[in-house]
């Protein structure tokens, strides 16, 4: 079963999860906010708000799975994995 991760809540908007994607360009791992779509290509950039908006960006992503996550970034940061099926 695929499990996506999330890296906490948004320091913008305090309302959506910070799912953790992958720019398929790039090969960057990025945090992308479920509710205002903003996005943090690092864990600093969340704690000062930095980032970018990610419908303004053209790029190609998916979710990012354990194995990119431990090689980026985020591999030191507190990420949460959700289970699809705990979704309802
Ligand atoms: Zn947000």
């Amino acid at each position: 079963m695929p499990r996506r991760y999330h890296a906490g809540s948004c320091s913008s908007c305090r309302q959506g999860r910070l799912f953790l994607f992958r720019n398929l360009v790039t090969d960057d791992i990025y945090a992308h906010c479920e509710e205002c779509e903003w996005g943090y290509l690092t864990p600093a950039d969340i704690d000062t708000k930095g980032g970018f908006l990610t419908l303004l960006e053209e790029f190609d992503a998916e979710y990012a799975w354990n194995d990119s996550i431990s090689r980026s970034v985020w591999a030191n940061y507190t990420v949460v994995a959700v289970d699809d099926l705990d979704e309802t």
